[in-house]
């Protein structure tokens, strides 16, 4: 099945073109600036250069109608003609408690994806303005809504239940979600499969590692606990994210630093984690460099990384009752050996031990990098989130076909 997936952010919208079985990629890229100056098109058709082309984007429609008419044109294309699109995947952020697998998108699914704007006001709007360009520009295509947050919702209500006020659930649905479930749920199959073991027999902790960080434990197939909550805000500190911090410190700093909700919002989110910590970078690669050039508050951003994650992993060894797999990936964590190298470290009472001479310099590859014959194996595979779509998009399409 030929499967575009579409990631809309607010002025952006990416895309990759699969063939489903095979997981081949036909053509990948994205538009960027939409209703800016300056808006262009990336684009790359398998084996060949990518291409750059500025043009004029007013909205998301003419984006999605920009890049219909690349992947079909006789100098770029990969198809003949848009009827040859079997079906569109869309990345959608927030699912709320509604979706806890993907779904074919209809009105009533819209209608729902809308009502979890609230709960995702950055990126469910530019993900309902994806669904609709494709609408427009591909009609009768059907169409497939991924939720990152879907994985998630097999949680126990111990573990996604804040102690506030049960009204604040009743009322506003204030829980653990839990982001990057796509990803989770992608290299936890996958650790299964190398383990040549069903999925349902094995305890994993997934640690995804990038920009936005969250750990995730997949007990028997089922994700039961995981580290972001209501937003992709709590979890490990992150690259410019505080992670969890003691919830009196909102109030505390509004008043001392006279910040309204929005100050308070960047102030956590887009200042602080390891760059507010370090004062150098939210790039891992910058960090390690300045710590070893002897920035101490870079080597202590780094620390207090490394300490967060080790402290799930704990957790949710906890949890479980035990762990028989640990999943490192996404950019820190299929790339930055060291940082995986300090989080596994130590964990060998857990039955998880590290062979540094396997992890040294491994990058961007699947391997597996514990010590040979240890109990429980550690693992880097790298993510595929948009592969991950195409497949579940596929098998939704397959199925409704079939009914
Ligand atoms: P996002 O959450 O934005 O998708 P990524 O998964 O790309 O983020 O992760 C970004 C982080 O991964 C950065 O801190 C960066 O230092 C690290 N990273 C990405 N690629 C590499 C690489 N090739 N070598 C070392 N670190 C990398």
């Amino acid at each position: 099945m030929k499967v575009l997936v579409i990631n809309a952010g607010s002025s952006s919208l990416k895309y990759q073109f699969f063939e489903s079985e095979t997981g081949a990629v036909l053509a990948k890229g994205g538009a960027e600036r939409i209703g800016l100056d300056d808006s262009l098109i990336t684009h790359t058709r398998n084996g060949d250069e990518k291409v750059v082309l500025e043009t004029d984007l007013p909205d998301h429609k003419e984006a999605m109608e920009q890049v219909l008419s690349l992947l079909t044109s006789p100098n770029y294309g990969v198809i003949q003609s848009m009827m040859e699109i079997d079906a569109v995947g869309h990345r959608v952020v927030h699912g709320g408690e509604k979706f806890s697998a993907s779904a074919l998108i209809t009105p009533s699914v819209k209608a729902a994806i809308r009502v979890c704007f609230d709960l995702a006001p950055l990126h469910n709007p530019p993900n309902m303005t994806g669904i609709e360009a494709c609408e427009a520009a591909m009609p009768g295509v059907p169409q497939v809504a991924v939720f990152d947050t879907a994985f998630h919702q097999s949680m126990p209500a111990a573990a996604y239940m804040y102690a506030l006020p049960y009204e604040m659930y009743d009322e506003y649905r204030v829980r653990r979600y839990g982001f990057h479930g796509t990803s989770h749920r992608f290299v936890a199959q996958r650790c299964a499969e190398l383990m040549d073991k069903p999925f349902d027999s094995l305890r994993i902790i997934t640690c995804h590692l990038g920009n936005g960080s969250s750990i995730a434990a997949v007990d028997h197939g089922v994700c039961i606990d995981t580290s972001m909550g209501l937003t992709p805000l709590a979890g490990v500190c992150m690259g410019t994210r505080c992670g969890d911090i003691d919830p009196a410190i909102v109030t505390f700093l509004m008043q001392k630093e006279g910040l309204d909700h929005k100050g308070i919002d960047s102030l956590m989110n887009k200042k602080s984690g390891v760059l507010g910590v370090s004062g150098v970078s939210s790039d891992f690669r910058d960090l390690e460099e300045a710590a070893n050039n002897g920035n101490k508050r870079a080597r202590l951003a780094l620390d207090m990384f490394v300490y967060h994650c080790k402290k799930y992993v704990g957790s949710y060894s906890a949890a479980m009752g035990g762990v028989d797999a640990l999943v490192f990936t996404a950019g820190i964590g299929e790339n930055n050996y060291l940082v995986r190298e300090s989080i596994a470290s130590g964990l060998g009472y857990m039955g998880l031990q590290l062979d540094e001479q396997k992890n040294h310099g491994v990058r961007g590859v699947e391997k597996e990098l514990s010590v040979d014959g240890s109990q429980a194996k550690i693992f880097v595979i790298p993510t595929n989130e948009e592969l991950a779509i195409a497949r579940e998009t596929e098998i939704v399409v397959r199925s409704a076909m079939a009914r």
